[in-house]
């Protein structure tokens, strides 16, 4: 059993338990406490109280703690990287990598937050000095979905932290075990209530923590839907809201593309995590010319690939998340068909396993706007491809969309590339090279997904409040100032 992480330890309040699963097995791998209103006050509180001394403290200081916590998330990155397949499913490497991110990103955060607070401005007159001081906001609410559980905390925690902020984390009730198992991490390196984790389900101890007087910042990564909910909460408050919603990402294949690359890329970006990313290929448009070869190809890979239990070695895709992540994903794919797709691969859950959420990943063609699964983010691996008659074609269709978060291309034509990047709506435009992060680049979406940004400096702004200071160092009577009759009769001249 565990329980939530306040002040710097364990708070152990009586209450109901909710069951952490392994997608692979089905087991029970643990309890966590399903967290109440009171349970978030009592966060708050620490939050509160540990604030009053964290934002003073100097950056380097903070700097030099994130590089500590760095160093000891790298140290057990296999152990860490087995929790998370045990709870989440992800194939192991895909998990150990996401350690390794979440490390680099806290050195990254230490090393831009000691750099900057502000800007200096030109003054309008002489004698005076204006500056900016980026402040923190208070506490910061992080509410994460599973399927990064902790790179999507840190995005959030690094930049918060090292500017000033202090945070209470509720992890998604799928995946808690891998953030709550660093708080001995956070114990050695922070102050006791800097970094608090609470456990339990949205709609309670999340909308607790959106709703209570005393959080200054709610940041989310979750669905569109929960985005609204939580956005409606914030906007009654004039509360600050960071939103990184869903996503459902078009990938181009243009004809001069080299096809045995481009067929690797689509299959990784549309599968990877078994196709449960934000910036998961969505929706694949290919250039008539090579369509049926792309898509021979790419069947043909397809089959290679092995599902299995994330901790097998040989493992290329694991379980989806849940059992109604599952059935989603097949309503979706059933509709489509009866709406005229063909599955050319894939297409059902896997015989295979007696236990697990496996489902195959699946090749469909004949699919087009207007079917849910083309129009809505389908969170499983699915892989629709649709034929387009050149780059403008392309364009088009990857705009129709209400997302915004990432878009792919695999042309060497720079004309194409250049015209698909400035015109197509997304927060991430990656060519010949899909889905890679750089933590010095902002990451975010356009539209639904929710205008905000994490990563780069952007991420770093989301987390402070800009103050422009204006100092005068003399000290005098400004000839606009009471009585009026004399700053008219100087205008008057
Ligand atoms: P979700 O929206 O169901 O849940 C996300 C988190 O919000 C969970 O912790 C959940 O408990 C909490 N929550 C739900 N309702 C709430 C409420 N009313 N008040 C407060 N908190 C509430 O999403 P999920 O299924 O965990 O994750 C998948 C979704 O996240 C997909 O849509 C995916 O695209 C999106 N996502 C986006 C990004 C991004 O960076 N844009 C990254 C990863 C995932």
């Amino acid at each position: 059993m565990k329980y939530h992480w306040i002040d710097g330890k364990w708070h152990k309040p009586k209450r109901e338990r909710i069951p952490v699963i392994d997608p692979a097995t089905e087991e029970i791998l643990d309890y966590v406490l399903r967290g109440t209103a009171e349970d978030a006050d009592a966060a708050v509180q620490a939050a509160r109280k540990a604030f009053r001394h964290w934002r003073w403290e100097p950056a380097i200081e903070k700097a030099q703690r994130l590089h500590r916590i760095a160093a000891e998330l790298r140290a057990r990155q296999k152990a860490l990287a087995t929790l998370m397949t045990r709870e989440g499913g992800k194939p192991w490497c895909e998990n150990r990598d996401e350690v390794e991110w979440v490390a680099a990103c806290f050195q990254y955060y230490a090393e831009v937050g000691r750099n900057s607070r502000g800007n200096s401005i030109p003054p309008v007159f002489r004698h005076q000095i204006n500056f900016t001081i980026k402040e923190p906001y208070g506490v910061v609410v992080g509410i994460l979905p599973w399927n990064y559980p902790l790179l999507l905390m840190v995005w959030k925690v690094a930049p918060a932290l090292i500017a000033g902020n202090t945070v209470i984390l509720k992890p998604s009730e799928e995946t808690p075990l891998s953030l709550l198992s660093l708080a001995d991490i956070f114990a050695r390196h922070l102050p006791p209530g800097v970094l608090n984790i609470v456990t339990g389900y949205g709609e309670e101890i999340g909308e607790a923590l959106v709703t209570h007087p005393g959080t200054d910042l709610i940041a989310l990564t979750g669905s569109v839907e929960t985005g609204k909910r939580v956005g409606q909460l914030c906007a009654a408050q004039i509360k600050k809201f960071h939103a990184e919603l869903g996503g459902n990402d078009p990938f181009i294949v243009c004809e001069d593309a080299d096809l045995d690359i481009a067929v690797r890329g689509c299959a990784w970006a549309a599968y990877l995590n078994t196709g449960q990313v934000c910036t998961g290929a969505k929706r694949i448009y290919v250039f008539d010319s090579i369509a049926d070869e792309f898509t021979r190809r790419i069947v043909k890979f397809t089959r290679s690939l092995r599902l299995g239990n994330g901790l097998a070695p040989r493992t290329d895709l694991g379980p989806m998340i849940n059992l109604r992540q599952l059935e989603d994903v097949h309503a979706r794919v059933e509709e489509a068909v009866r709406d005229g797709a063909r599955v050319l691969c894939g297409g059902r859950r896997s015989p295979k396993f007696k236990k697990g959420f496996f489902y195959e990943p699946t090749v469909m063609v004949n699919v087009h706007h207007g079917m849910r699964l083309v129009d809505t983010e389908t969170f499983g691996p699915i892989l629709p491809i649709m034929r387009v008659r050149d780059i403008d074609h392309a364009i088009e269709l990857a705009n129709d969309s209400r997302y915004g978060l990432g878009a792919n291309l695999y042309t060497n034509n720079l004309e194409w590339a250049m015209k698909a990047a400035e015109q197509i709506t997304a927060g991430t435009f990656w060519i010949n090279d899909p889905l890679t992060d750089n933590d010095a680049g902002p990451f975010g979406g356009m539209r639904q997904t929710g205008h905000c940004r994490e990563l780069g400096e952007e991420g770093l702004d989301e987390f402070r409040e800009t103050k422009h200071v204006h100092l005068d160092y003399r000290q005098e009577i400004k000839p606009y100032w009471y009585p009026y009759r004399r700053y008219n009769r100087l205008s008057a001249g």
